[in-house]
């Protein structure tokens, strides 16, 4: 059955939430539309070839500036793909506080089928093209990994950048997600999927969420069903496997999904998959399913799709029995198929919030290139000092003394990976409350998605007021 594209599916889920709000006609307009779409063809000489490489960036929503969002290489990038992920970006913006507006870019390509050479040639055109129109820079628009992106693409990025505006002074701010020692930030790449961790384990800890689908309170010993392990998913897996006590028994990977009831362990799995050809069939103690759709399909507590979006449309939603879905991919539920999943009673926690660690942590690490300075740097030996005197005066009030590890543990000052983790998750804590008290207090919001859009479409609308745009 063909379906509404993507790009239909988040304005419908738009159309539905803000008839929960107040917001004027207009205003609400004014959100839903993507304020500017640059889209280039540019040729690129592959081998003995030249190439012709489509490419975009969407930048929907200069209410805030700089705007802010991913690059994609996939072949399967078109102008309505990066307008949906764009104005996904300004919603996800406003849950978590982060002041930018949302923009998006795609470059028309399937990374596997250039070299690294090639890959470089590729996004330095690209960067080149959006100097040139003004689409990239600390203050305008500052693009991240998405999808078939990484550190790498971002280094690549920068060094074109510097190239022509070296002489800025905020320049490493064009871009975030770079390498640590390239002015990235400690905590980047895990970002997005600690993000994750952080959302579901609130999820799961609230008492009333966990009664509604029939779990018992608690992250740990959840049986989960992971589909894609790149950036995202790998990092979901490993994360919440280790600190938050998981079960995975079921992953789907492009060549295929494999279960074990006895559960999957990831960095095992990830060795294995590095080890055979990149594939993940064929795992110890693991059955392979029939296709890489089949994990989707398993009994489980939560499933996470981690790869693309439509991955859950009307085809295939009859026969979802997670009773928990963790949107860590973008848009990997139709709007049709939500329909569906909400009606059998299952809890959507949507790609808006859930995923939106890693423009919290892409935002810190643009505040540290803007400060020309680490977190950390002033106050770790201040504060480890202190702690040590503290434990020092109760020491010789009680005459008692604690060993190396507890002194260790207790006087240790805040390096930037600790900073960068707990700002994380202070937002993704105080966001799902946000969330959770919309969703509790008003029944006819009836879906999380429903209630983050609410949350966003709110702070937008107050910060269109607050610029006088509207009077
Ligand atoms: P990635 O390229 O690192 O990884 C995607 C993985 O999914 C790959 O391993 C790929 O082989 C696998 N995959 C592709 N099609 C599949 C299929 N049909 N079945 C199973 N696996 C499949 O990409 P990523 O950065 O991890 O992004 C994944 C999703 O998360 C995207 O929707 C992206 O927009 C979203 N996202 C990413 C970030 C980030 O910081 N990277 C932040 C927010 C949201």
């Amino acid at each position: 059955m063909a379906e509404i594209s993507f790009l239909d599916s988040v304005n419908r889920n738009f159309d539905r939430a803000a008839s929960f709000t107040n917001i004027p006609k207009g205003i609400l307009a004014q959100i839903k539309a993507c304020n500017a779409v640059y889209e280039i063809q540019f040729p690129v000489r592959i081998g003995q070839e030249v190439k012709v490489i489509q490419a975009f960036r969407a930048q929907h929503s200069h209410h805030r500036l700089p705007t802010k969002g991913g690059i994609r290489y996939s072949n399967m990038v078109n102008k309505d793909e990066v307008e949906a992920l764009a104005a996904l970006m300004t919603y996800k913006c406003a849950i978590v506080d982060v002041p930018f507006g949302g923009a998006k870019g795609g470059v028309a390509i399937n990374p596997k089928d250039y070299t690294e050479e090639q890959l470089e040639k590729i996004t330095r055109r690209y960067t080149t093209e959006l100097i040139r129109k003004n689409f990239i820079g600390p203050g305008i628009d500052v693009p991240a990994p998405d999808y078939g992106t990484g550190p790498r693409e971002m280094a690549w990025i920068l060094d074109t950048y510097m190239t022509f505006k070296g002489g800025e002074i905020d320049a490493a701010g064009c871009v975030t997600g770079k390498p640590v020692n390239q002015n990235g930030i400690q905590g980047r790449t895990e970002a997005t999927g600690r993000g994750v961790f952080y959302g579901l384990r609130e999820l799961c800890d609230t008492e009333s969420a966990m009664s509604k689908v029939g779990l018992t309170k608690g992250l740990a010993g959840k049986r989960v069903v992971i589909q894609g392990l790149g950036n995202v998913g790998m990092y979901t897996g490993l994360i919440m496997q280790k600190e938050g006590g998981i079960k995975i028994i079921g992953v789907a990977e492009y060549e295929g999904s494999i279960y074990s009831e006895d559960g999957i362990d990831i960095q095992q799995l990830l060795d294995y998959r590095k080890a055979n050809n990149n594939s993940i069939l064929g795992f110890p103690g693991s059955t392979t399913l029939q296709d890489r759709m089949s994990a989707l399909e398993l009994e489980c507590d939560i499933l996470i799709p981690a790869a693309l979006e439509n991955q859950i449309t009307i085809d295939n939603v009859h026969r979802i029995k997670a009773k928990i879905i963790g949107e860590a991919a973008n848009g990997p539920i139709t709007a049709e198929a939500e329909e569906v999943l909400a009606s059998k009673g299952t809890l959507v926690v949507p790609d808006m919030f859930l995923n939106a660690g890693g423009v919290t942590v892409s935002y810190f690490e643009w505040l540290k290139n803007l400060s020309h300075m680490r977190f950390g740097r002033m106050e770790k030996r201040f504060d480890s000092n202190m702690y040590s005197r503290l434990v020092a005066t109760v020491e010789d009030l009680s005459g008692k003394r604690i060993n190396d590890r507890e002194r260790a543990l207790l006087t240790h000052g805040a390096d930037e990976v600790d900073l960068v983790r707990s700002g994380l998750e202070e937002t993704m804590v105080s966001s799902f409350q946000q969330i959770w008290d919309v969703y509790s207090s008003r029944p006819e919001v009836a879906t999380l998605r429903n209630a983050a859009f609410v949350v966003a479409l709110e702070k937008i609308s107050n910060d269109y007021a607050n610029l006088g745009i509207f009077p």
